[in-house]
């Protein structure tokens, strides 16, 4: 049977092999070429070339199908490796990783139970007890790799809802979530689907430089028990997405802890600072009972690797259910290593693998390394928009994000900024993204890229204020 060769085993080790270096001959070539983050294509255009392929009929040929993949996917993605990306919380990734990548997706571990691993579970302990250690947990802490920061957060708050429930004899609608405005909306998701009440999140004021207020948290926490609810937890976020502000940790520590309210820290993006030499920012982070790391943000990994962590694992029992056909309550007793009995997915990747090479190959001084160098770079480019009066810059970053806008004096300006940011996406030659505060559209640099430089921030500042201009003249001449 033909189709017996496309299987990865003895017989196809070496097609393996050619496929896979033929794949990366080509994105290397791609990256190599790429003079833009992105070709500014338009999704119908894509759309008709994607659509008029026809699924039943295969190529048959790796070359072929390459070629093809290289026309509708390699030519126009959007590429995060390029200085003048600086929209999302992108990386560009490490290979170190994307070795790991190669070697997990073909071994094809699955992390559920020892006996479909081996030491692939204990790689992901090991790295769970590096992470825990780093962030000062104690030593009860566990935890477990997840999809992403959602799915941590997700699994934070089930575990806060659960310990809740069991201590404070209450119904799940009585349960209350504090977060600060500016806190990810994970958060508001997870409290939906832990079938918590609409009105589960209560969302605690920030202080100008868009930390959460502790007199604030403090006051809401105080109207929440007056109202005869129950405080569930507390999300600290260290890192928000659109300022990167650290939330006043050990403020939030000393409440939670007076109150006997669980405190998560949401690291998705802060958690780069825990290899950093401003590790500093997170002092608290110690005191929390949950921490969510995204390492595909500030750790240059690839998507998906990302890991919740616990102070006392104890707590992950809220996740453990024993099935006869995976891992039967015997294996539990004889200590089998089975991670699917602390993580709500079952099937799960190696992702570990990645940051294990990492780790092995680059070390962690490494990473912090280029974490710092945007950190650095984000209070450069901070000091360049403070002196530039076509614009107006929010906040000075803890980490690396920089929100501002184009300042005009005409009624406009949200729709000028609107137009700015799109119309350089569409040009290809930088990416930038939005955001909204106080009622009003603000542009936002992202810097996760140690390549680019303060010359291209510049370069993307001028382009920005090039189509803001444009826009209100041809608005005017409309008028
Ligand atoms: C990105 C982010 C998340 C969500 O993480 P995903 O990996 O995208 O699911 C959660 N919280 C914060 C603060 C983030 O920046």
């Amino acid at each position: 049977m033909q189709a017996l060769s496309h299987l990865l085993d003895a017989a196809g080790a070496d097609r393996y092999r050619l496929a896979v270096a033929d794949g990366a001959q080509r994105v290397a070539r791609r990256i190599t070429a790429a003079g833009r983050p992105f070709t500014g294509i338009s999704p119908a255009r894509l759309a008709d070339d994607i659509d008029a392929i026809d699924l039943d009929h295969p190529l048959g040929d790796t070359t072929a199908a390459l070629d093809e993949l290289d026309r509708v996917y390699l030519r126009d993605a959007v590429y995060f490796h390029h200085p003048r990306y600086l929209a999302h919380l992108n990386c560009p990734v490490v290979v170190p990783a994307l070795l790991g990548e190669t070697v997990l997706s073909a071994v094809n571990s699955s992390l559920d139970t020892w006996d479909q691993s081996a030491g692939g579970t204990l790689i992901e302990r090991r790295l769970i007890d590096w992470t825990a250690a780093r962030i000062g947990l104690g030593p009860l802490a566990d935890g477990v790799f997840t999809s992403g920061g959602t799915q941590s957060n997700v699994h934070a708050l089930m575990l806060a809802r659960d310990e809740a429930l069991d201590r404070f004899a209450c119904a799940a609608d009585q349960l209350r979530v504090f977060a600060s405005e500016y806190a990810h909306f994970s958060v508001t998701k997870a409290a939906k689907l832990l079938g918590l009440a609409e009105d589960a999140v209560i969302s605690v004021p920030g202080t100008a430089d868009r930390r959460m207020s502790p007199e604030a948290l403090q006051r809401s926490l105080d109207a929440c028990r007056q109202a005869g609810l129950v405080p569930m937890a507390v999300v600290a976020t260290a890192g928000t997405t659109d300022f990167g502000s650290i939330d006043p940790l050990p403020r939030v520590a000393d409440l939670c802890r007076r109150t006997g309210v669980w405190m998560h820290v949401d690291a998705a993006y802060g958690c780069g600072l825990l290899v950093s030499r401003r590790r500093r920012l997170l002092d608290g982070i110690e005191r929390a009972d949950s921490v969510t790391v995204d390492y595909h943000k500030s750790f240059f990994q690839p998507v998906s690797s990302s890991a919740v962590l616990v102070r006392d694992r104890a707590v992950l029992r809220h996740a453990t259910y024993h099935a006869d056909y995976l891992n039967p309550k015997r294996a539990a007793e004889e200590q089998i290593p089975n991670q699917v009995d602390k993580s709500p997915q079952t099937t799960r990747r190696f992702d570990a693998l990645k940051l294990w090479l990492t780790l092995r190959i680059m070390g962690p001084d490494a990473v912090g390394a280029l974490f710092d160098a945007v950190v650095d770079l984000a209070d450069a480019g901070w000091r360049i928009l403070e002196a530039d009066p076509r614009f107006e810059v929010l906040v000075r970053p803890q980490l690396s994000t920089l929100v501002f806008r184009f300042v005009t004096a005409e009624s406009r300006a949200d729709a000028a900024n609107l137009y700015a940011r799109r119309a350089i996406a569409e040009s290809g030659e930088a990416m930038v993204a939005s955001t909204v505060v106080d009622g009003r559209h603000y542009l936002k640099l992202t810097l996760l890229n140690p390549r680019t430089t303060v010359d291209d921030i510049s370069a993307v500042l001028d382009l920005l204020a090039q189509h803001a201009e444009t826009y209100l003249g041809s608005s005017l001449v409309a008028a």
